[in-house]
């Protein structure tokens, strides 16, 4: 893949105290055919080699980086640049309902993307977000619709197969009515780029005046993705972008030629079918999976998600003053939970020793086992743990049926915990990445 072809590039500067033009003119002609090979589109490519080149050629290489290093370097930044740099948040109305249109071709994603959009705005903003169920040219569009939506228990409105048009402007006053602050318009697509769905889509951009019009597309198809969005461009002025499958092997093509065709952003990617397999996009962390340098940031930020802001905050004030409870350890758990492997993240704590998490099971099971333990205890005990002594431990062993080694097991990820809460509520992102890279 793209990955592996760049890191082939760059692997022949490597240990190259200084290097010739000949050196950077051999590494950026196979910079430029891995990226026409990902399908990245021939003027980018172009362009893109021509300004990494001047870099290259002028730069002067930084005392703490050999040369080879300053072009992954220069690399890296341009390619973050050409994906638009910085991350794009939604549109978001002042005066809600904001209306956000989602468009693209069959199979692209709109229905589970704009679900899976729409399950994140309530979970990362507190949205009260409605789901419209336009799309009248596929018959079960509409039940998928509400397939998804109750699955993340949100509303979905829908009038059959009526006008569009009308069931959009309705699905708005509807939200207006009901305190829905964000609505999604979930339209109909076509196989292939046609004057008739345009033709529908200007009709109901000219009559509910969207705050976002989100094309989404596939990366699995590369080139023709961008043509897409190129059309839908010239056609509705699209507002963002919405990639999906990139969790497929997708060539990477797509990701690095649509901000720099159409001028517009993608906001969001999909990495899977799950209904949370949604991030934001971060041109930054695309380049640097792209060039193979890891993904610990979207890993980061993946947990700083699950984490719930409120509960982080509370929680902050009690590590400040020492008075996290096993209350808290429970809740704690039952959210880690949600973020994957345990080890994962403590592997990324500085001074925490993933090894120890080991026997840490959270499966539902060991959740049980905890609850139960911790339900054993008094008030008082899960105040203040240090008041377990082995005739309390025997005590509540025996009221949750475990044994004191399970209480022993539990106190000590209650410590491993605590450390890793103090550590994660107290640093930023940023921090914490450095920290490892070290
Ligand atoms: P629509 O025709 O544009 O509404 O597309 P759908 O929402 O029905 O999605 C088409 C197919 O793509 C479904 O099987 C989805 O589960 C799948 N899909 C959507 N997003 C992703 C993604 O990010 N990754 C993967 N692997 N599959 C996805
Ligand atoms: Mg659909």
């Amino acid at each position: 893949g793209l990955t592996e072809k760049l890191s082939n590039a760059f692997k022949k500067l490597r240990g190259k105290g200084r290097l010739s033009e000949a050196d950077v003119k051999e590494a950026m002609r196979e910079i430029r055919l891995a990226l026409l090979e990902a399908d990245v589109s021939f003027k980018v490519v172009k362009d893109f080699i021509a300004r990494v080149t001047e870099r290259a050629v002028g730069a002067d290489v930084l005392e703490s980086l050999t040369p080879a290093q300053m072009i992954v370097k220069i690399v890296n930044e341009e390619l973050t640049a050409l994906m638009g740099g910085d991350s794009v948040k939604l549109n978001l109305s002042s005066r809600p309902p904001t209306v956000v249109m989602v468009v693209g071709l069959n199979g692209a994603g709109k229905t589970t993307n704009c679900a899976k959009l729409a399950g994140f705005m309530k979970k990362q903003n507190g949205k009260r977000p409605l789901l419209a169920a336009c799309d009248t040219f596929r018959p079960a569009a509409i039940h998928q619709l509400e397939v998804v939506g109750e699955q993340l228990g949100i509303p979905v409105f829908q009038m059959g197969q009526s006008d569009p048009v009308d069931i959009a402007k309705s699905a708005i006053e509807h939200a207006k009515k009901h305190g829905n602050d964000l609505v999604f318009l979930d339209t109909a697509g076509r196989l292939h780029v046609d004057e008739e769905l345009m033709e529908q889509l200007k009709v109901m951009k000219a009559a509910v005046d969207p705050d976002e019009i989100l094309l989404v597309v596939d990366a699995m198809i590369g080139q023709d993705a961008v043509n897409a969005a190129k059309a839908f461009d010239e056609a509705l002025d699209i507002t963002g972008v919405m990639l999906t499958k990139l969790d497929g092997d997708a060539r990477g093509g797509a990701a690095l030629s649509i901000k720099a065709v159409t001028g517009k952003p993608i906001k969001f990617v999909g990495v899977g079918e799950k209904l949370d397999q949604v991030e934001v996009f971060h041109p930054d962390r695309m380049s640097s999976r792209i060039l193979g340098m890891g993904d610990v940031l979207s890993l980061i930020e993946k947990a700083q998600q699950n984490f719930d802001l409120k509960k982080a905050a509370e929680l902050q004030e009690k590590m400040k003053k020492n008075r996290l409870t096993l209350t808290d350890f429970y809740d704690q758990l039952v959210q880690f939970k949600g973020m994957g492997s345990m080890q994962d993240l403590a592997g990324m704590l500085p001074g925490v020793d993933a090894k120890a998490l080991e026997g840490a099971d959270l499966d539902k099971n060991a959740l049980g086992k905890t609850e139960a333990i911790i339900l054993s205890m008094t008030p008082e005990e899960r105040e203040n743990p240090a008041l377990l002594n082995s005739s309390r431990k025997k005590r509540i062993a025996a009221g949750s049926g475990t044994q004191v080694v399970d209480v022993n097991r539990l106190l000590k990820q209650f410590e491993m915990m605590q450390q890793m809460t103090r550590q994660m509520a107290g640093m930023s992102g940023g921090k914490m990445a450095r920290k490892m890279a070290r």
